[in-house]
């Protein structure tokens, strides 16, 4: 039998993103809606299926209806609006597109583990400006790459996941004057934020806005996301993209909840609220700090963070999201806005892990992170 030939040396580099799907009672670590569909769309949904949805054919590959909205709410055009399937293939679509060998994306770690995978994947050069103590972009450092680099693409999250910092949008504009290479604005968190850049999309034809339906609208699971572009840059990204990638009971899915979207305001509110609870009832308790958050998650450090996240899940069914081992992210983690009685389990279970270590640290024994309290070398 013949061996396998190695795949593309670029690989050798890269580790696959890790969703880590634990099982848990409480799910905090994908910063997903807390709540499935709502019922009256649901029910709809259901009608749909029974009544016009042909499975047995391909979908329309611009998703032409569920685009026109999205380019009505949004005050473009059709040809403005580009449908994938999730935020992750646009990102993949954009540096097929705009990078390759030879090319080379501006990404400001820590953010988005995607962005830097699929630039390395069809090897694009990756230029890390690495954010400020405070999570900040290093606008002085970011200009000067942009001048001595002359950059292909540069991609901002905002707000920036896991961190939840938003950049200045006097930044973002002054970026934008400064260069032709695409900027892709990710607002995957828009909804929380309720700050976009799409003002400034008349004026800057490089400036590209992502948005997804997986976060503020219940729909992870069905893998819908768009971009807002001017048309050149929608025209050459269709040269690249699956052309069947979003599916019809996807399509149709996401057009009912967009046109129904105004449903989600009370749980983007609720998301708010909650968002304030985490960060109050984090920051009171001892041991921990907390980081400021414009999105639907919030970050916060604590010593010996991966035995606190795996005390959470072991001993209280929580799962956050463990970023302990990720360059600039020592000692955080992440935990989504859930539901009203997810935040209360949440607080409760970091309240009884943290008074446990410190009655640990008191009695002078090492613990783990949780009430259990171990002798010293046990
Ligand atoms: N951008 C950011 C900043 C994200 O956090 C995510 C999801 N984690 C995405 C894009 C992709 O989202 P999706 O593919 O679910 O639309």
């Amino acid at each position: 039998m013949k061996k396998l030939r190695p795949p593309r040396p670029e690989l050798e580099n890269i580790a696959a993103y890790d969703a880590k799907d634990v099982r848990a009672d409480v799910r905090l670590s994908a910063n997903e809606n807390p709540h499935n569909l709502p019922g009256e769309i649901l029910d709809k949904l259901a009608d749909r299926v029974r009544g016009d949805i042909d499975f047995n054919r391909y979908p329309d590959p611009m998703s032409t209806h569920l685009r026109t909205l999205i380019a009505e709410a949004n005050g473009l055009e059709p040809s403005n609006v580009l449908v994938g399937n999730g935020g992750d293939e646009l990102i993949l679509d954009i540096v097929l597109g705009w990078g390759g060998p030879g090319r080379v994306l501006v990404d400001m770690p820590p953010t988005f583990s995607m962005y830097g995978i699929d630039a390395r994947m069809t090897g694009t050069n990756v230029i890390e400006v690495p954010r400020l103590a405070d999570f900040s972009v290093d606008g002085e450092l970011l200009m000067d790459v942009v001048r001595e680099r002359d950059p292909d693409i540069i991609v901002v999250s905002n707000p920036n996941n896991p961190t939840g910092t938003m950049v200045p949008e006097t930044l973002l504009i002054d970026l934008l004057k400064a260069t032709d290479a695409l900027v892709l604005v990710d607002e995957a968190y828009f909804e929380f934020s309720r700050q976009t850049m799409r003002p400034h999309m008349e004026r800057h034809h490089n400036l590209v806005i992502l948005r997804t339906f997986s976060k503020a609208f219940s729909l992870a699971g069905l893998r819908a996301g768009y971009l807002l572009a001017h048309e050149d840059v929608v025209r050459e990204l269709t040269k690249v993209r699956q052309p069947y990638s979003v599916n019809r009971f996807t399509q149709a899915a996401a057009a009912l909840t967009f046109r129904e979207r105004m449903v989600f305001e009370a749980g983007i509110r609720e998301a708010m609220r909650n968002r304030d609870r985490l960060l109050h009832g984090l920051s009171a308790i001892t041991g921990v700090e907390v980081f400021p958050s414009e999105a639907n998650f919030v970050l916060f450090r604590v010593a010996h963070a991966s035995a606190v996240w795996r005390d959470l899940l072991h001993d209280h069914s929580v799962l956050v999201r463990d970023f302990s081992r990720t360059p600039g992210l020592e000692d955080c983690l992440r935990v989504t806005v859930g539901s009203d009685e997810e935040i209360e389990r949440f607080l409760k279970a970091m309240d009884e892990i943290m008074a446990g270590k410190r009655a640990a640290d008191h009695f002078g024994m090492s613990a783990s992170a949780t009430g259990r309290v171990r002798k010293a070398g046990e």
